[in-house]
């Protein structure tokens, strides 16, 4: 990669701010440590939260390209920021769980915690004034959010992302309860976006069921930068032994 600049910012949402550099390809990405939930109605600032989400992210990307799932992910420019890949994004966020827990535990009357029998995919509108609305594939055709081929692909890598981390993660302790990903598109190619982190997915300790994930913040259960911190440090555990 030659050497790139951070030119002006083009976007700031709730956990990163994106940069222009020089190649119009590529986006530089800077991770805060603003943390927020329920639509941005609660807000606080965690101290280290943007290296830890950087970092992980970052694993889980230089992963999932191992086990052949591209990403948007091009290189880790130092503990808060990376360089990603141009998208256009796609406007739906794709939700997989395994376990019931969140909207889903509300949603279907059945207590956080029961397993399902096979991995629940979900689909939302991405657009906080209306606070994220669920839809189907449906009104993504219709809307022309995505087309049915765009989302037979989004479906076949949002499940297989699934059964890779749930089965990597299985071997460092961890019950992968849900995540939430976006994609967007790379000259046609669908590429998975955004982040994968403890800000975005639940992480579950396997012995103890201890919440290692934004759960801690959205519930005021306190200690959520030691909880990411365990989560990075498993990853690295694993990863670089
Ligand atoms: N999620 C997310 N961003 C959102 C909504 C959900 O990253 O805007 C993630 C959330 O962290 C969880 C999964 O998607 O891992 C399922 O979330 P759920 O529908 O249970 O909603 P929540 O409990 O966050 O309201």
């Amino acid at each position: 990669m030659p050497e790139l600049n951070k030119l002006e910012q083009i976007y700031e949402g709730k956990a990163k701010k994106v940069f222009r550099t020089e190649n119009p390809d590529i986006y530089w990405i800077e991770y805060k440590d603003s943390a927020t939930a329920f639509n941005g109605e609660k807000k606080a600032e965690i101290e280290n939260k943007g290296v830890l989400n950087n970092r992980i992210s970052a694993l889980f990307f230089q992963y999932l390209a191992k086990q052949g799932v591209p990403s948007h992910f091009v290189e880790l420019i130092n503990d808060r920021e990376m360089l990603v890949k141009s998208l256009q994004i796609i406007p739906v966020e794709v939700v997989a769980r395994n376990i019931v827990a969140g909207s889903l535990a509300k949603r279907v009357g059945q207590p956080e915690g029961t397993p399902l029998a096979k991995p629940v995919l979900e689909f939302y509108y991405k657009d906080d004034a209306l606070g994220d609305p669920m839809i189907n594939e449906y009104h993504i055709a219709a809307m022309e959010w995505a087309t049915p081929e765009q989302m037979d692909v989004i479906k076949a890598i949002a499940l297989k992302v699934n059964e890779i981390l749930k089965e990597f993660l299985a071997g460092l302790n961890i019950d992968l309860v849900d995540f939430k990903l976006e994609f967007g598109l790379h000259n046609g190619e669908v590429l998975l976006g955004d982040e994968i982190s403890p800000d975005t997915c639940r992480f579950w300790d396997s012995r103890t069921r201890e919440k290692l994930d934004k759960d801690r913040f959205r519930r005021d259960m306190g200690g959520l930068e030691e909880a990411y911190r365990e989560i990075l440090n498993r990853l690295e555990g694993k990863l670089k032994g």
